[in-house]
């Protein structure tokens, strides 16, 4: 991965240099992990880019910053435009996109309401996250020590930025082990999710996943996967999953925005199946590759193309005037 590609980063509703979007050390957000975010991805088509469920995402982000307290000083046709923006100005055909709305300088008291909510959107090339070779032969994973935070701590269905350092911490410690993921448990066991991925099962033709109800984050890659899985004719599950039911699963695998559908070949040491990419794990995946790259038109309406916008934005002109940054004390 890199942003050497990067040029252009919209920021609070200018298209402005890479090199110049920065922020302030005060920033409220760098000290206590106040912001939302979101990844989303962008394709290649037939008919040009197109970005992956726009809509769902910008749902999701809004509905982050909700559950913190947060305004966001844009609405969601402005930011999908700001998404569409930075993707055509930097000439990108696949992307990965990160918008990230954050409470800027103001204070450093831990009541943020008097910072400015500052939005950016980055986008850069980013391959598969867990690498082109998972794709195909899966990803030897480890079951965190780390457990996933519960609803009663923290927001769980919010994508916020401090709430990564669970995912950080798990994750860090998986690779220093020499896994490729760690799978975090719930607060009572149960399976959770990824540092960054859903979960799926696969038994005979039984497809399961679980819910919200077990901590993970509401998906968007996951939502797909089951509508992509019940058209193919497979079974649904959305239940609680134990530890034994995956190490005893035919297949497992991952799903996410950036780790798109990733098959799992093995969890500490134990094969999972046959301990590579299973035969309903390679359908789902070439379904799902399908439908992103626009060559299944039943999925058509998930995809947004780029070049649908009107090009509204020239270097340093303004989207929106008039918007108020300073969220006031309420
Ligand atoms: N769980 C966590 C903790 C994540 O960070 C992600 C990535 N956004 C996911 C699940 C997968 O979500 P999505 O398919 O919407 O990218």
């Amino acid at each position: 991965m890199s942003f050497a590609q990067s040029k252009w980063v919209w920021m609070n509703g200018e298209i402005i240099l890479w090199e110049n979007a920065t922020t302030h050390v005060s920033a409220h957000g760098l000290h206590y992990g106040t912001g939302v975010f979101e990844g989303v991805r962008c394709y290649e088509t037939p008919n040009g880019p197109a970005v992956f469920r726009l809509d769902a995402h910008l749902d999701r982000l809004y509905a982050s910053a909700e559950s913190c307290g947060m305004l966001i000083p844009f609405n969601a046709g402005e930011l999908a435009e700001a998404i569409c923006q930075v993707v055509r100005r930097n000439d990108f055909r696949d992307c990965y996109i990160r918008p990230l709305c954050y409470y800027g300088s103001g204070v450093l008291g831990l009541n943020p309401r008097a910072c400015p909510v500052e939005v950016a959107v980055l986008a850069w090339p980013w391959e598969t996250y867990l690498g082109a070779e998972g794709l195909e032969q899966g990803v030897s994973i480890t079951i965190s020590p780390w457990r996933k935070f519960h609803s009663s701590m923290m927001p769980t269905k919010a994508k916020a930025c401090g709430q990564y350092i669970n995912s950080v911490l798990a994750l860090r410690d998986a690779l220093d082990r020499g896994y490729a993921e760690a799978l975090l448990l719930d607060a009572d066991g149960h399976l959770a999710e990824g540092s960054g991925e859903n979960l799926f099962l696969v038994r005979g033709n039984q497809v399961i996943t679980n819910d919200e109800c077990h901590s993970i984050l509401p998906d968007i890659t996951r939502d797909s996967v089951l509508r992509i899985a019940r058209d193919l004719g497979f079974g649904v599950e959305v239940r609680t999953l134990s530890v034994t039911e995956l190490l005893t699963a035919e297949e497992a695998f991952f799903t996410g925005t950036a780790a798109e559908v990733t098959p799992i070949s093995e969890v500490d040491g134990t094969k999972i199946g046959g301990g590579a990419r299973g035969p309903v794990t390679h359908r789902i995946q070439k379904a799902f590759f399908a439908a992103v790259q626009s060559r299944d038109s039943s999925y058509a309406d998930w995809l947004h193309p780029v070049s649908s916008q009107p090009d509204a934005l020239t270097n340093g002109s303004s989207l929106v005037s008039n918007v108020a940054h300073v969220i006031p004390i309420q």
